[in-house]
């Protein structure tokens, strides 16, 4: 028996086939059936899943300088983003004309693909980056190791580059021959390595892939996120932001952070007594805990790690942020999103109904969030939150300048921080040096303010006119830097009767620097200095961070 419906299906098939070659004609291009051809994971890459069903396009061969790419319907707007692909990939795309049959077969590679990746992902990349010993010690063995690599294997390498120094942000800036590599390690740009724009585009393609990003645009700003698995089975999320540039787009991955990276709070650099003061008001079941500082001076880890301190079975903590820097196991985390109806003061309206005993929102920018931040204080929950402002006294002017009532602002607060952070010099290439009079004598105007509260062993050393400080060279351990790690220097306020009162007359910043003197609170500058004559930071460095 002649299987009738299998006879006909067959019959037009081939006529469909038939039909699209002579459409190939009619458009002027070539004609290829894909049914059977075997489509490679790495090809496919080159156009991602969503773009593919969108035009109806699949690419299918790479051949000298030529990409092929199988098109169902030729139009101007699938031309011009086969154009943007070209550019991005260093290759020309080359139109043929295919059946609808053949691009719903290969459609199917794709998920194919997509299926084994999600069981393969893992070990496989594993795979790929044990091959490699990412022996990484210093910048200069970062460098190296991106010199002698494969471009198929530079971006791995520099991605663990940074995650082995400890970086906070990957920057990639391309010039007119070169692109150049930095990382941002505690809280500097550091050069790592120059190498060829052609390497550069690879990159770029590589990472706008694995980010669901637009391959074809590469004329206005795009942000996105991936995961990246590191040697020994650590994965690793990246925040990625790419601007167009003169000579093409600069590129910055944010690291972020696993929770098992979030220092402890006690690990932070905090002064004993300062520390003593941060436990205790985060121990209270209700009120506001703020830091502030600008971007880097480390106000969101600070957070982290009393969201750390705070963790425990029984206490429900929500956390709002922009964007979630850590994930934390056992802390609801929401994800604002600004500009698309999920703002900071949405979230925290709809979490309050959550029931948290602990809340935090990851900044305070409007004086509809800071009112219900108040009010959430005022009504037996723990906020915690960061605040734009220069200084300690500064955030209260801040808060009032925003529109919160004072009658409010002034029962809510627990503690007002402002913060930075100092590098620590390296503990191996440490020397002692004597100060010039100049510099020691400033140091000491600094201080002398709150001399009284210092611990005694800095009381003896300006006593004895011990003018002995510490600097570093820079060793193979820190990279020739001199420094190692970081910790923070903080001024720290919690409000009593008489900042109440100048609260409540709506006092100016000055007003409340002032009043912050008066009843003692050390400075950024001086809880610095109190470091430098410690032996643990350097003038400098202070320095750089407190005057700008
Ligand atoms: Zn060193």
């Amino acid at each position: 028996m002649v299987d009738i419906d299998n006879l006909l299906k067959n019959i037009s098939r081939e006529q469909e086939e038939v039909h699209a070659s002579e459409r190939a004609k009619q458009y002027n291009i070539g004609y290829i059936n894909l049914i059977g051809y075997p489509l490679t994971k790495e090809i496919l890459e080159i156009i991602p899943v969503d773009e593919a069903t969108k035009f109806k396009i699949i690419p299918y061969l790479k051949i000298g300088n030529q990409l092929r790419v199988g098109v169902v319907s030729p139009n101007p707007e699938i031309d011009t983003y086969l154009e943007g692909i070209g550019k991005v990939i260093g290759l020309k795309p080359t139109q043929f004309l295919m059946s609808e049959s053949s691009f719903q077969y290969s459609l199917t590679f794709y998920d194919k693909y997509a299926a084994e990746e999600m069981t393969k992902a893992i070990t496989r990349q594993k795979e790929v980056t044990e091959e490699t010993n990412y022996d990484i010690k210093d910048i200069k063995g970062a460098a190296e190791l991106a010199k002698r690599a494969s471009t198929t294997k530079l971006l791995d390498t520099l991605l663990i580059g940074a995650a082995k120094l400890n970086s906070s942000d990957i920057h990639l800036e391309p010039s007119e021959d070169e692109f150049l590599t930095r990382y941002r390690i505690d809280g500097v740009l550091q050069d790592i390595v120059r190498l060829p724009l052609l390497q550069y585009k690879q990159i770029i393609s590589r990472i706008k892939f694995m980010s669901k990003l637009r391959m074809d645009m590469n004329d206005q700003p795009q942000d996105g996120r991936f995961s990246f698995m590191l040697p020994g089975d650590e994965e690793i999320n990246f925040r990625v932001s790419i601007m167009p540039s003169a000579y093409g787009e600069s590129l910055v991955l944010r690291l972020l952070g696993q929770e098992k990276t979030i220092l402890k709070l006690d690990d932070l650099g905090f002064r004993p007594e300062a520390l003593a003061v941060i436990k205790e008001e985060i121990s209270k079941p209700h009120g506001m805990v703020l830091t502030s500082g600008p971007t880097g001076s480390g106000k969101s880890s600070t957070l982290y790690s009393i969201l750390i301190e705070l963790k425990k079975p029984g206490i429900k903590i929500i956390t709002l942020e922009d964007p979630v820097e850590y994930k934390i196991e056992g802390i609801e985390q929401s994800q604002i999103k600004p500009g698309a109806g999920y703002e900071f003061a949405d979230g925290l309206r709809a979490s309050l109904r959550q029931d948290p005993d602990v809340l935090m929102v990851g900044e305070i920018r409007d004086g509809e969030t800071a009112e219900i931040a108040v009010q959430a204080a005022l009504t037996g929950h723990l906020l915690l939150s960061t605040i734009h402002a220069n200084s300690a006294p500064a955030v209260f002017a801040r808060f009032l300048e925003i529109g919160v009532q004072p009658f409010l602002l002034s029962g809510s607060i627990n503690l007002i921080m402002a913060q930075r952070l100092v590098r620590k010099v390296c503990p191996f290439c440490k020397q002692t040096y004597t100060a010039s009079p100049e510099v020691w004598q400033s140091i000491l105007d600094i201080v002398a303010s709150a001399k009284s509260r210092m611990p005694k062993e800095i009381i003896d050393k300006i006593d004895s006119n011990d003018m002995t400080l510490v600097e570093a060279k820079g060793c193979d351990k820190c990279s020739h830097t001199g420094f190692s790690g970081r910790q923070v220097i903080v001024e720290m306020i919690t409000p009593d009767e008489h900042i109440e009162s100048m609260i409540a007359k709506k006092a100016t910043i000055s007003e409340f620097e002032k009043i912050a003197a008066d009843y003692g609170m050390i400075t950024m500058e001086q809880d610095g200095m109190m470091k430098v004559l410690l032996g643990q930071t350097t003038v400098e460095e202070v320095w750089r961070v407190t005057k700008s």
